[in-house]
């Protein structure tokens, strides 16, 4: 991949939040910005197994068990001790969380109390797809059931069609990659997250970049956002 910014992170880049709905492409960018910028990401699904010989870990483990939601205090208390983790001193990025508004709140005021973030607050970077987006990069997804080998039939098709090119397995569809299932989850995101995304969006450095682009360029206007959220950027 070429990089758009040829120097690597003098200065610190500070808490990085990255929101959009699953199939937007976070977990690419995540991985260009590790790579860039030698910050840690962040995921909630790591902590939680992480701290899950801890008593918060078990309280946990508890609501998980019953199906219930965790609630706010308990992912806060066990996100903390990992925010204040030396790697992060020069900026992390944050994967499914804040999830809800009281959570971008607490998250907020840790921030600043700690001096993690500057006068603008952290960086927000919303990585939106529409719906033809998020089908084709969904929907056309096929994975081989013998080797898990995963193909696209859009942009990374087998050489015969419905069959695996390793092992000529018959390729099968995932049920949460189903057209319906899809629109379904882009609604709910939306409706869900709207409320986050406009009270982020007032208290923070918030970009919001179009995600269907092709990968690189959407690395480029991610990179961009950060540069121009850096403290003692313009
Ligand atoms: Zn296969």
């Amino acid at each position: 991949m070429s990089e758009p910014f040829a120097a690597p992170a003098a200065r610190s880049l500070g808490p990085v939040i990255l929101l959009g709905v699953p199939g937007a492409g976070k977990g690419t960018q995540a991985q260009r910005i590790v790579a860039h910028y030698g910050i840690p990401q962040i995921s909630t699904g790591d902590i939680f197994r992480a701290a899950a010989d801890t008593p918060q870990g078990r309280e946990l483990a508890q609501y998980m068990e019953r199906g219930e939601l965790v609630p706010d205090r308990l992912v806060c208390a066990i996100l903390a001790p990992r925010l204040q983790q030396p790697d992060c001193r020069q900026g992390f990025i944050l994967d499914g969380f804040p999830r809800t508004v009281p959570q971008a709140d607490w998250l907020l005021t840790f921030l600043a109390e700690h001096r993690m973030s500057g006068a603008r607050g952290p960086i927000v970077v919303y990585l939106t797809v529409g719906y033809n987006d998020l089908y084709r990069r969904l929907a056309g997804r096929r994975t081989c059931p013998k080797c898990g080998r995963i193909y696209n039939d859009f942009s990374q098709p087998p050489q015969r069609p419905g069959l695996c090119d390793l092992d000529g397995a018959e390729l099968v569809q995932r049920r949460d990659d189903d057209p319906a299932v899809i629109r379904e989850r882009l609604i709910s995101y939306e409706e869900r997250t709207l409320p986050l995304i406009e009270h982020l969006r007032r208290r923070s450095c918030f970009h919001q970049i179009y995600g269907a682009d092709p990968v690189a360029r959407v690395t480029e206007n991610v990179f961009w956002a950060l540069e121009s959220c850096r403290d003692g950027a313009a």
